[in-house]
């Protein structure tokens, strides 16, 4: 992987296309057992990053990922804003010194998924965006041991991504606002899980379109 994020412009406009795309079903799923403002604090972030993008393709993906996280922890707001900004500032602390390639990325990944669940005091099957993020961690670190080639990696990724989303639907919430709606909150998606997904599979689509090592 290149320490330079030449990608990171058309990460961040495939990221913001999906939400746009899928904005009105992931304001159903939050209105349904939030407050319905997900997607409009996601998309604060995402216009902040927008403005971004020639600056952020010009630093090492440690110093971008600090930018990110700060861009998204100052513009969001919500519960996700603090979340996802904690996973990119943890992420640029353990990444910093690293050459990247798969077996790096899924350790740096892996340690922002840590810091969110800390943050969040939260883990998988509390129906939130670690159902998504979690599995996704342990996907990549166990094709990281088998070495597995950039196109399985992908498969993977993408596979537990959605598996994860979808098994939020039967959980009872026991974080976040979902949580005061109790067992209501079964048979719902949760949205974080859903924004996590799509943005994950915009992600894996650029990269695998790429012809630029990743
Ligand atoms: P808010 O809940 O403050 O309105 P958002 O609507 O932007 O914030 O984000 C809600 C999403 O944040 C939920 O769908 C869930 O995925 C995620 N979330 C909420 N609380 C937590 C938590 N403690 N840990 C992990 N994720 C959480
Ligand atoms: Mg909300």
């Amino acid at each position: 992987m290149h320490n330079v994020p030449k990608l990171l412009p058309s990460l961040i406009q495939a990221v913001a296309g999906t939400i746009e795309i899928n904005a009105d079903t992931v304001t159903k799923l939050d209105q349904a057992i939030g407050d319905g403002d997900h997607v409009i604090n996601l998309q604060r972030g995402l216009d902040a990053l927008l403005l971004q993008t020639t600056e952020l393709s010009q630093l090492e993906w440690s110093a971008a990922w600090q930018k990110i996280g700060m861009t998204l922890l100052t513009t969001m707001g919500g519960a996700s804003g603090s979340l996802f900004g904690t996973l990119f500032i943890s992420m640029s602390k353990a990444a910093s010194n690293q050459t990247l390639n798969l077996q790096s990325f899924a350790d740096i990944y892996s340690q922002g998924v840590e810091a969110v669940k800390s943050r969040g005091k939260a883990d998988v099957g509390e129906k939130t965006m670690l159902d998504v993020l979690v599995p996704v961690a342990e996907s990549l670190c166990q094709d990281a041991i088998n070495s597995s080639p950039l196109a399985k990696v992908y498969e993977n990724v993408i596979s537990v991504a959605e598996s994860g989303v979808e098994s939020t639907r039967d959980m009872l919430a026991t974080k976040g606002r979902a949580s005061f709606l109790g067992e209501r909150t079964i048979g719902h998606i949760d949205a974080g899980a859903k924004t996590s997904q799509l943005m994950i599979c915009a992600i894996v689509d650029v990269l695998d379109d790429s012809t630029a090592p990743t």
